[in-house]
């Protein structure tokens, strides 16, 4: 299983891809923008993707999904049967905004009437099967979501502010890499039950220990000391920080130290192109 990370120029945008070795599956975690050109950087073959987990529908995450499916619809010959996981959706009552479910999301963009509707029979015949995973969900418990021989995908309800947010776990032959998603403090104890002794957990590092970060982005993201108090009180044999801000990029020994002083296992700051073996 092979775990590619990227971390694109601009804010917020360092993102996490990941490949299971596996011959008839690969998988896709989360697809914002420049995931298509950090794939091709990365010499990264589409022509075997046909699992997608969206961990929530922010643009930096789910927005390149049209270009990637289209990539993919060229890339090899035959029918495609994607299936897309993601978060079901989210009224927006109040200050809430509103979010379409996954299911919903890929109707708007490849149904009858959708933007891109004509993608279905353009290169090759594709069929999508979107699955959404309620969110959030208070004390849920990690769900599989797919198995098939050695793989395993499980799932659990994250949390992101007020976007819809799910948080996954790819076992593969004995290892198994786990995605935070961008998350915040109220969805951290579904990430301690799903990433128990997790081999590499995938941290989205988007803010400084406070108060060096504007104080709306503690409301969406986690900070270096809870991440590692998490990965020592999870036993996470290496953490791998994706979805690194300009800020965090700065201060990256600040952040190292403040992990540190929690966690001891190897630490790694992604970077575009990366290849990480759990
Ligand atoms: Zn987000
Ligand atoms: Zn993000």
């Amino acid at each position: 299983m092979n775990c590619t990370p990227w971390r694109n120029r601009s804010p917020f945008s360092s993102r996490s891809c990941c490949f299971s070795a596996q011959a008839r599956l690969y998988g896709r975690n989360d697809a914002g923008p420049g995931s298509f050109a950090r794939l091709g950087e990365a010499k990264a073959s589409l022509s075997n993707t046909d699992i997608v987990l969206l961990t929530h529908l922010h643009i930096d995450h789910a927005g390149e999904i049209p270009g990637l499916f289209k990539a993919r619809a060229v890339a090899g010959s035959g029918p495609i049967v994607f299936n897309v996981w993601g978060p079901g959706g989210s009224a927006g009552r109040g200050e809430d905004a509103y979010f379409p479910s996954t299911r919903e999301f890929l109707e708007i963009l490849f149904g009858a009437k959708g933007a891109f509707a004509y993608l279905k029979d353009f290169a090759a015949p594709i069929t999508l099967h979107a699955h959404d995973i309620a969110a959030p969900a208070a004390n849920s418990a990690p769900q599989q979501i797919f198995k098939d021989a050695d793989l395993a995908i499980t799932a659990i309800a994250g949390h992101h502010g007020d976007a819809p947010a799910v948080i996954y776990r790819i076992d593969h032959a004995g290892k198994s890499v786990t995605f935070s998603g961008d998350i915040d403090a109220t969805g951290l104890p579904a990430l301690r039950r799903i990433a128990k002794s997790t081999d590499l957990l995938v941290f989205n590092t988007a803010v400084l220990d406070p108060p060096g970060s504007p104080a709306i982005l503690y409301t969406l993201h986690t900070p270096p000391h809870a991440i590692g108090e998490l990965a020592k009180e999870v036993g996470v044999h290496a953490l791998l920080l994706s979805h690194i801000s300009p800020a965090v990029d700065e201060s990256n020994a600040a952040v190292l130290e403040s992990i540190r002083r929690n966690y001891a296992g190897t630490v790694t700051f992604a970077q575009d192109g990366m290849r990480a073996r759990p």
